[in-house]
């Protein structure tokens, strides 16, 4: 590798870096609209800790599109480097279709409420749906 495809590949990773901040941030303000350092947003933040704390201290295998819409905001979690290692806790498959989310390594199988996708223990979903995490919403 010469001296000019390190440079590149440097402002590559830089760029990379900045894109994935820019939406962290834009997670967190839809997770917490409240502007920032205000009670408003003091008390949502504690609230979507505690959604979240709950979520990982008993992960269920499914939530519904309308559980996940009113606690949750998404984080999707690129799939280009993972193989087909996607079992993860804290992680779930998002139907496409009906939009509901089962957790990656459920403890039994699992399907959504349309059936768009099933997913067993310890085997990796349908990679035609997105692979996320949860924010609690504030
Ligand atoms: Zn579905």
């Amino acid at each position: 590798m010469n001296k000019e495809e390190k440079k590149r590949l440097k402002r590559l990773g830089a760029a990379e870096v900045e894109r994935q901040s820019q939406e962290l941030r834009e997670l967190a303000r839809q997770a917490n609209p409240a502007r920032p350092g205000s009670d408003d947003w003091a008390k949502a933040y504690s609230v979507g800790v505690l959604k979240e704390r709950a979520l990982n201290a008993a992960p269920p295998d499914r939530l519904s599109a309308e559980q996940v819409a009113r606690d949750f905001v998404l984080q999707t979690v690129p799939l280009t480097s993972l193989g087909n290692y996607t079992g993860m806790q804290g992680w779930y498959w998002e139907c496409s279709r009906c939009r509901d989310v089962l957790h990656s390594s459920p403890s039994g199988p699992t399907q959504c409420t349309c059936g768009h996708i099933r997913v067993l223990p310890n085997l990796p979903g349908a990679k035609s749906n997105r692979l996320v995490k949860l924010i609690g919403r504030g």
